[in-house]
């Protein structure tokens, strides 16, 4: 033991105050726990910071800014539309304060201690917590692990001046002329957008064959046609192979279907995953059970194989989502008091902030197919809303898809305005067990984007209003 070390005792302890872990503290102190959460950089983890949060502030402020440059077919003209990056920074910036500042406060508010600093397990109930010179232990009765994920460096791209990973991204102080994003995925994709709205030319590398690689090809489709149009090239089946950096930028070479091409830009953005923080932490140490991947393997309670440690979020399973998260958090909590929780992963929800936005939840028809599941479909146009219409945004559609014979909701994807908003009434149609005449039979306030849902399911059902059959 290092001289000057204590040894504090604590009924839980979380590691990492980001969604997963604040949530999993907020409820743990709810139900009676004394709680102490340690976090080595900033209270809001990865979402408040560095992810979810400033992406879709720049996401919104970028829209904001496309969407004043046209609006001629309106009969609106804005003369000397200017953008001032730095003061879009600094209002991105005053958003991740309030929010963060709120955890702290919610954290105050239920008598939760933040602890600065890395914590390293030292056995199955006890961690050292280092903060500069300053080491202290912490005994625990249960301990819950948030530690996140951190951006996957390729060996040809190491991060530096010229090559950023998302956190670097999402704080440049100037627009960059231009940027090659290498990964077509989620967040490539937005903050790919959210440049190209700015006015940086954009090059973007997918090594699949279709942009947003985990989504149906027609909802990519519409997202790569608006991006063509904000003049991105998209480069599919292309494999980013190495970089030179010059006076001013990049050269990257890269081979596209088979062809070498090389592509100049002011920086590189490498957004191809990202890797669970679990390799610091000791826990292989401890006897802890993990997969290939570094990922924690733990039980429909989030138990990990050490019974009082249990794991969530980034670093267990499924996809590396905010929500998702939260939701295990919830749940480890509880059931470290005592309550009969599980987890039920049929209806997470998944929202790509692209233009269109992109949203499902459920199964897709490939899923439906591949379980051997009868099924039925309405696929219903924003195009006949006249919401949609009326607020300029009449591309996509929803698809409902519902299983034959007992009508029950399966699942949804949605590509077109506030795709993200409208999801959330399928996730619950499915947690709640409601069929397709349930939300056929729910009055939808008109005029507004909900109202396709209740579209859908009519013609899932074979008698829609307003579209043929
Ligand atoms: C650019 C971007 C955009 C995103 N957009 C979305 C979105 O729109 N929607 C969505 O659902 N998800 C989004 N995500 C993903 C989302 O941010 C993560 O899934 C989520 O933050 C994971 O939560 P977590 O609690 O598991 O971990 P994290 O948020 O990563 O928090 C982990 C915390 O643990 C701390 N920590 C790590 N190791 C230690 C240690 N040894 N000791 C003490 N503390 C430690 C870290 O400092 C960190 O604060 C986005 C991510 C990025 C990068």
């Amino acid at each position: 033991m290092v001289v000057g070390e204590f040894t504090t005792e604590v009924d839980v302890l979380v590691i990492g105050a980001g969604p997963g872990g604040y949530v999993a503290a907020i409820r743990a102190a709810q139900l009676g726990k004394n709680v102490v959460v340690v976090e080595k950089a900033d209270v809001g983890g990865v979402c408040l910071n560095v992810g979810c949060i400033p992406s879709k502030a720049m996401i919104h402020a970028a829209h904001t800014y496309e969407h004043a440059q046209h609006t001629e077919s309106m009969g609106i003209t804005m003369e000397n539309v200017k953008v001032d990056f730095a003061k879009v920074q600094e209002w991105k910036s005053g958003i991740v304060k309030q929010l963060t500042g709120g955890v702290s406060s919610l954290f105050k508010g239920h008598k939760i201690q933040v602890i600065p600093g890395e914590a390293l397990f030292v056995s199955e109930n006890e961690v050292r917590v280092f903060h500069g010179y300053d080491v202290n232990r912490y005994r625990f009765e249960h301990c819950i692990i948030a530690t996140g994920s951190r951006p996957i460096e390729l060996p040809a791209f190491p991060f530096g001046k010229r090559v950023l990973s998302s956190t670097e991204a999402l704080s440049l102080t100037e627009l960059p002329k231009s940027l090659v994003v290498i990964g077509g995925g989620y967040i490539g994709i937005e903050l790919g957008t959210v440049f190209a709205k700015f006015g940086t030319q954009v090059t973007i590398l997918e090594g699949s064959d279709q942009i947003l690689p985990g989504f149906e090809p027609d909802m990519p489709r519409l997202v790569e046609r608006k991006l063509k149009k904000l003049g991105v090239t998209i480069h599919t089946k292309a494999l980013a192979q190495g970089m030179e950096e010059t006076e001013n930028g990049v050269v990257v070479t890269a081979e596209v279907k088979g062809e070498q091409k090389q592509i100049e830009a002011e920086y590189v953005l490498v957004t191809v995953g990202r890797r669970p923080n679990t390799d610091e932490l000791g826990v292989r140490d401890i006897g802890m059970n993990l997969t290939d991947r570094g990922l924690i393997v733990v039980d429909k309670q989030g138990r990990t194989n050490i019974p009082n440690v249990y794991a969530i979020g980034d670093i267990v399973a499924g996809p590396a989502l905010a929500h998702k998260a939260s939701y295990e958090g919830k749940v480890a909590a509880e059931a470290i008091a005592g309550h009969p929780a599980e987890v039920d992963y049929k209806a997470i929800p998944a929202v790509v902030f692209c233009d269109p936005e992109i949203a499902s939840v459920g199964i897709n028809e490939k899923e439906a197919k591949e379980k051997g599941i009868d099924y039925i479909v309405g696929r219903f146009p924003f195009a006949a809303n006249g919401r949609a219409l009326s607020v300029n945004a009449g591309e996509g559609y929803v698809k409902l898809i519902g299983e034959k014979g007992t009508n029950l909701v399966l699942g949804a994807q949605i590509v077109g305005p506030e795709a993200s908003n409208i999801i959330a009434e399928i996730g619950l149609a499915i947690e709640m067990g409601a069929t397709l005449e349930d939300i056929e039979l729910t009055i939808h306030a008109h005029p507004t984007l909900g109202e396709v849902t209740m579209e859908a399911a009519e013609l899932a059902l074979g008698h829609p209003i307003h579209v043929m059959k």
